[in-house]
């Protein structure tokens, strides 16, 4: 089937700007989200494709890549950006429900939601060249799996759990109160819509047992600290065979201790001497793909930056590669001998003597001072 046009499904223009998409999408996950409309297979594939066209069109690069490819630019299956990611970068979900589901949005539904394994967080260090060109890093989690020996049941190898007969099984009952009637969990099989009466040995009837796993995560290429990989269904194992919470890989980027990023730049100090301050140089400068060189013109003064075009990085959240900014720190040379001294002072001397200004900065400055002490006693 087609795929619909994404600016169709939300009902928005071209040129909408992020926030009526995400506007846009807000409602028509209300209208459809699968919690207020069980059992309507329309809403939930309405739900999807809404869901789907948001997170293409929330994100600057893949909306941009769909602007001039169209869904062949951001279609996994087509090769385009995204392609094997299997992550997305940030918590769509969350960053738009958690202020209108909040916390609840996991018990209003039947038996299996009560049970969904609970969501984990990794906080993952890297380094800042793997955080830049990406990698793929092996993580281990504690977490709870699900019991092999019953499969998820928690019943006893040979034996299933029977479904309960208090809620009809489906972990919900109906109670009448006045003229309203309220759904309420299950008091006897606590919303599983089961009961184990032989509970398995190795998970006590939980269905799940502690452990660790060991996963391969795949960083993409310019994450950066507090970006936020969400694993779909990598995280606990549901109780009694619920489904799976997922995974969130919080990333953070060890100090360098050449550079430091600031967004899609990064910035560096590079030391100079005041000689190559003051008749230039060429300095050779480190990037992250290898060695440049740069010119410090005659009569640079300390704190000057330069900068390095597409030295940069480019950010998960931007097409653009960011610059190198070289800020240089004039040095004052430290343990001269007594000829170096010498040769200082009669530098001083001969600058006193020419007929230039070769220092207006202090001039101005001591003028300045002058003039201060004058008006104050006036
Ligand atoms: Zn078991
Ligand atoms: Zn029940």
């Amino acid at each position: 089937m087609a795929k619909r046009d994404y600016y169709e499904v939300l009902g928005v223009a071209r040129n909408a700007s992020e926030a009526d998409i995400k506007k846009a999408y807000r409602r028509l996950a209300m209208k459809f989200h699968p919690d207020r409309n069980a059992d309507d297979a329309t809403a939930e594939q309405k739900f999807k494709e809404a869901k789907e066209a948001y997170e293409v069109l929330a994100d600057t690069r893949k909306r941009a890549a769909y602007d001039q490819f169209g869904h062949a630019g951001v279609d996994p299956a087509a090769g385009g950006f995204g392609a094997g990611s299997g992550a997305s970068f940030s918590d769509i979900f969350e960053d738009v429900f958690g202020d209108v589901f909040g916390g609840a949005r996991r018990g209003g539904g039947g038996a299996q939601r009560a049970h969904r394994g609970a969501d984990l967080r990794y906080e993952l260090d890297l380094d800042l060249e793997e955080a830049v060109k990406g990698s793929t890093v092996k993580i281990r989690v504690p977490t709870m799996l699900r019991c092999e020996k019953c499969d998820g049941s928690g019943a006893k190898p040979g034996t299933s759990p029977t479904p309960c007969t208090t809620c009809g099984g489906n972990g919900q009952v109906r109670m009448q109160q006045g003229f309203f009637s309220v759904q309420q969990t299950c008091p006897r099989c606590q919303g599983r819509g089961s009961i184990v009466a032989n509970p398995c040995g190795t998970c006590q009837g939980r269905g799940r047992v502690r452990d660790q796993k060991t996963l391969s995560v795949k960083i993409p290429a310019g994450v950066d600290n507090g970006d936020r990989i969400r694993l779909a269904n990598e995280g606990e194992a549901g109780e009694s065979g619920g489904p799976p919470g997922d995974l969130y890989v919080q990333i953070r980027v060890r100090p360098h201790t050449i550079f430091a990023r600031h967004g899609s730049d990064l910035v560096a100090e590079v030391p100079i001497s005041i000689v190559t301050a003051a008749v230039g140089g060429e300095l050779e400068i480190p990037t992250l793909d290898g060695r440049v060189k740069l010119k410090v013109p005659a009569e640079t003064q300390s704190g000057k930056t330069f900068r390095l075009r597409g030295k940069g990085v480019r950010s998960v959240h931007d097409t653009r590669v960011g610059d190198l900014l070289c800020t240089v720190v004039v040095e004052t040379p430290v343990n001269l001998n007594v000829r170096q001294r010498e040769l200082l002072q009669e530098f001083q001397q001969a600058l006193e003597q020419g007929d230039h200004q070769h220092n207006p900065k202090a001039h101005s400055w001591l003028d300045g001072v002058k003039k201060f002490f004058e008006n104050m006693s006036r």
